[in-house]
């Protein structure tokens, strides 16, 4: 069933799937009648750069959604990659997105929608900010460009990190429009801040509405004038304002969603699942063209006094063109400052690169 190749692995199911062996066909012969000669033609072809712990998250939540007609899986590591695309295939009796692609080689992402890349350097002990970003600079200079030549028309997800400086190096590295080129950025800082929130309240966290935006992890900013429940605020609700300290501790809330990526890596080595979600989500948005809103990284440049080429989350509306409006959001004075000051601390990183 599966074609091996020194550099690409695929399962390739019925039709003008490209994987037909010559043996396969004959045994088709016996039991298909053809009534109609198919093209191979992918419609809707998902990459994911980087199957690591993040990556494989990723792939698994699009597959049980079934988001795509393929999926093609890359990784620098070859026995990971064949070793997690055998894994995968081995499960598609039960998934709805049957035909995985994978290998070392770039040619395997060909015709893709969208790519999503998720390989990158991990931060050594006492390495700076920085220093990672120029590992991963490098990293993505071959990427990027590898994506672009077999895709030249894609949608590109970043989630690796510091992911608001890596969408700003993919999008300077593939020359594609700005709203081509988008980082998966505050969507899992809002998704658990919403999370907690629900916790406090008693209510599934899809009916607690409420925003972190700006830069994803330490920085980023909630939004509390537009946490609500069935658009009631809790703001107008709250005795004392909601960002202090009081009983039921909403103050914490922000602090609990900065914290807990720590707290996970401190435990498991690593965050995976809640990623692997919710890039599912955005995933859903772009292919089927919802036009639903999220909070991801985008070009924010003129925005909130923001001078700097800078990538930071704002609310979007994403379909079938990547980001094709971003949400005029009415920020306090204080948090407009948030937004600028991280513009100002990602410029003075961004500037000493060189492309
Ligand atoms: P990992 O180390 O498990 O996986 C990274 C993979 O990238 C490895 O398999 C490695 O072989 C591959 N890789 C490295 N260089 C490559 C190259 N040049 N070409 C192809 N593949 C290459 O790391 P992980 O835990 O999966 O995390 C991946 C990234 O996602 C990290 O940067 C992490 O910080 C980030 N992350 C982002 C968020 C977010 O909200 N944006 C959340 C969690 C993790």
């Amino acid at each position: 069933m599966a074609l091996w190749a020194r550099r690409a692995t695929g399962l390739f199911l019925g039709g003008a799937w490209p994987g037909r062996s010559v043996g396969q066909m004959s045994t088709q012969a016996g039991l298909l009648k053809p009534l109609a000669r198919e093209k191979a033609a992918c419609h809707s072809k998902i990459s994911i750069i980087g199957t690591g712990s993040v990556g494989m998250a990723c792939a698994i939540s699009i597959l049980q959604k079934g988001l795509g007609d393929q999926l093609a899986l890359v990784d620098a590591n070859e026995d990971l990659v064949q070793g997690e695309t055998l894994d995968l295939q081995h499960g598609s009796p039960f998934a709805r997105m049957p035909h995985i692609v994978s290998g070392t080689d770039y040619l395997v992402t060909a015709d893709s929608s969208l790519v999503i890349i998720t390989a990158g350097a991990r931060q050594r002990e006492g390495e700076s900010r920085l220093d990672l970003v120029k590992r991963n600079v490098s990293i993505f200079r071959s990427i990027v460009s590898s994506v672009i030549q077999y895709s030249p028309h894609c949608k590109v997800l970043v989630v690796s990190n510091p992911v608001d400086i890596l969408t700003y190096v993919a999008w300077k590295l593939s020359n594609l429009e700005p709203n081509r080129v988008l980082g998966s950025g505050c969507n899992l800082d809002t998704a658990r801040f919403r999370v907690l929130l629900a916790q406090r309240l008693g209510v599934h966290p899809e009916s607690c509405h409420g925003w972190v935006l700006g830069e994803h992890g330490d920085s980023s900013v909630p939004v509390w004038s537009g946490v609500n429940v069935a658009g009631v605020s809790l703001r107008n609700l709250s005795v004392h304002d909601i960002t202090k300290e009081e009983p039921e501790a909403w103050g914490r809330v922000h602090q609990e969603v900065v914290a807990s990526a720590y707290r996970i890596i401190r435990m498991k080595g690593y965050t995976s699942w809640a990623i692997g979600l919710s890039v599912a989500d955005l995933t859903e948005s772009i292919l089927r063209n919802l036009r639903r809103v999220h909070p991801v990284s985008t070009q924010v440049k003129g925005l909130y006094g923001i001078t700097q080429d800078v990538f930071l989350s704002v609310p979007c509306v994403l379909g079938e063109n990547g980001v094709t409006e971003q949400i005029l959001v009415p920020l306090s004075p204080e948090e407009q400052a948030g937004l600028r000051k991280s513009a100002e601390t990602l410029w003075e990183i961004q500037k000493q690169l060189r492309f």
